[in-house]
């Protein structure tokens, strides 16, 4: 008789409803030019009227906000780019020599994970040792050396 026991407890049965015809906006205007029209007829028309403005405000609404979505994306992209990052002191530390020889770069070579310049020859050896940056400890690979043209 209770399909749960949580309506059981507040004794809600459940039963099916009386089916009311549903009357289409055609057949109310066939009737209205019949004079057959009752006030039952345009309470109809009213509620059937309502739902349907209320889903197209719905979907207007949607649409309305999609649209503000996509000019939001491209306002993003027409900003203008942020400031450089500070350049950290173990960087004016190092700066014109190799920061594992403490030499005059020989191959300057960059590692792309944290933009300290080495000796070809020397970050190469400690990458494949370590897997990492000798100075910022970020991981790094072999693929993250940049070969850089200054002196030729
Ligand atoms: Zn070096």
């Amino acid at each position: 008789m209770y399909p749960s026991p949580l309506l059981k407890l507040l004794r809600i049965t459940l039963t099916y409803s009386e089916l009311q015809p549903t009357h289409t906006i055609i057949d109310l205007l066939s009737k209205l030019k019949q004079n057959s029209f009752t006030i039952d007829d345009g309470w109809d028309l009213l509620q059937s009227t309502v739902t349907h403005f209320l889903e197209l405000s719905a979907f207007f609404l949607q649409f309305l906000s999609w649209w503000n979505q996509e000019n939001y994306v491209t306002d993003i992209m027409n900003l203008p780019s942020p400031p450089p990052p500070n350049v950290p002191n173990t960087a004016f530390r190092h700066k014109g020599n190799c920061p594992l020889c403490h030499m005059p770069q020989r191959i300057h070579t960059v590692l792309m994970v944290s933009g300290f310049v080495f000796c070809y020859q020397c970050i190469l050896s400690e990458i494949r040792e370590n897997k990492r940056c000798p100075v910022t400890h970020y991981p790094a690979t072999e693929d993250d050396l940049v070969r850089l043209y200054i002196d030729t």
